[in-house]
């Protein structure tokens, strides 16, 4: 009954967890799979996140199995350099970018939780239906599987929503809200084994969405063959898209036409595709942000709370942020109504506002700013095409809003 109820023991859910736990506050965890798998593709942590992993003692963790990414690197689609800037400790944090698995940062955080926790306090094959309170606690109830029998209600001091982009929590809170928003963009991921390329720790992010972009990094140290795992995407304006679904398998025939001159020195991108481990498709969607997000006893945290399209490499991170908010918000406040009032009052509007620039304004957009004053075609020298003052105005005003500018990060 004391407990804080987490569902969902994805990115937000296991850092809530680990940073409850460091607050000394007493949580649980419920995770709708019957057991944690390291599923997914790549994912960024920008310093403002990986701050607070390393708050949470988890650096030195991640370092050893992530890149420690060094640089942003912009082509157009005929391989001409655009632009290039330092990311991360290169570029003067104090703690660094790190390009990850998705599935190895999940493992690293559910290995501390359980650590540090003990195994009790994760229970799996728990998917959450919906949520009841009053004015001493909060009943979450469970089924064994989506769309399975009926289980246990468990009841806690809160309830808070991590259960990701298929929130049920959220559904409860927001019946009518409509069908997610396509960009117009379909996505297509996957990793590829592949020599390092460029620094070998380079973002790479090449193309325009009209007739093709690409985002390559890598996300896997070196193994004994030299090889490191690489993260790609495929984004490609498309008038049709199939439901969001993160494990759902794509075809390279769908979209390896946009990339069949991309013969570059430092990437042969059609044969990298071709070398993919398997491929999967994602539209690029988000939702409207929310009004509100807590009610009483109950909140939303991560993608349940902003969904957003991944232009910005802030999925993750912002998941990780609200975390560290909420828990600090906890320990503050001994009324849990009042803790989750305060969460929001302090997340809801940054991260609308991150939710709405990753729509017009994330770091792409100087892809699209050189696309559309050389009518796509090759140029003399970038000089001519826009200023190195624009391109850094364009980087540095996306690192403001998304909270993880050099001043901000100093206060
Ligand atoms: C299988 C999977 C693969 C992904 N792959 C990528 C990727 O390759 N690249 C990328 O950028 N992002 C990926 N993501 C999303 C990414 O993890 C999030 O965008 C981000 O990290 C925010 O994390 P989150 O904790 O809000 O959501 P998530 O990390 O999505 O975690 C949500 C968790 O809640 C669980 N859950 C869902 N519904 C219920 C329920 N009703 N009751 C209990 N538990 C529930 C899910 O199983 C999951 O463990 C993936 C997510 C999932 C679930």
């Amino acid at each position: 009954m004391d407990d804080i109820i987490i569902v969902g023991a994805g990115i937000g859910g296991l850092t809530l967890g680990l940073a409850l736990h460091a607050a000394g506050i007493p949580c649980r965890i419920f995770e709708s799979a019957a057991e944690i798998r390291p599923i997914g593709v790549g994912i960024n942590l920008l310093p403002h996140a990986t701050r607070e992993l390393a708050a949470l003692g988890l650096e030195q963790t991640l370092a050893r199995v992530a890149i420690a990414t060094e640089d942003a690197t912009f082509f157009n689609r005929f391989g001409q350099l655009i632009y290039r800037e330092p990311l991360g400790r290169g570029a003067g944090y104090e703690h660094p970018q790190f390009s990850i698995h998705r599935g190895d940062l999940q493992m690293i955080l559910l290995d501390a939780f359980l650590a540090r926790a003990g195994h009790d306090r994760l229970v799996t094959s728990h998917h959450c239906t919906g949520v009841v309170q009053d004015e001493s606690g909060v009943d979450v109830h469970f089924s064994d599987r989506a769309g399975g029998a009926s289980l246990i209600t468990v009841r806690g001091r809160a309830a808070i929503a991590c259960d990701g982009i298929n929130s049920a929590i959220r559904k409860q809170f927001f019946p009518d809200e409509g069908e997610p928003r396509y960009s117009g963009v379909n996505m297509w991921r996957g990793v590829t084994r592949w020599q390092p390329m460029l620094s070998g720790a380079s973002m790479v992010r090449a193309g325009w969405l009209s007739h093709g972009k690409m985002v390559i990094y890598p996300i896997r140290q070196a193994s004994d063959d030299g090889l490191q795992l690489i993260n790609w995407v495929a984004e490609i304006e498309t008038p049709t898209y199939r439901k969001r679904d993160w494990n759902r398998a794509g075809r390279a025939e769908d979209f390896i036409g946009a990339f069949a001159d991309w013969h570059f020195d430092w990437l042969d991108v059609p044969a990298f595709i071709r070398a993919a481990d398997s491929v999967l498709e994602f539209p690029m969607v988000d939702q409207d942000p929310l009004p509100r997000w807590s009610f009483g006893r109950a909140t939303l945290l991560g993608d349940a709370a902003h969904p957003m399209v991944p232009r910005g490499s802030n999925g993750a991170g912002q998941a990780i942020l609200d975390a560290r908010a909420l828990a600090s918000a906890l320990l503050e406040n001994g009324d849990p109504v009042a803790a989750l009032a305060a969460y929001e009052q302090q997340r809801l509007e940054a991260t609308t506002r991150i939710v709405l620039t990753n729509r017009t304004n994330p770091p792409d957009a100087i892809l699209r700013e050189v696309f559309e004053r050389t009518n796509d075609r090759p140029f003399a020298t970038i000089d001519d095409v826009i200023s190195h003052q624009e391109l850094v105005a364009l980087s540095e005003g996306y690192k403001r809003i998304a909270g993880y500018s050099k001043e901000a990060l100093r206060t």
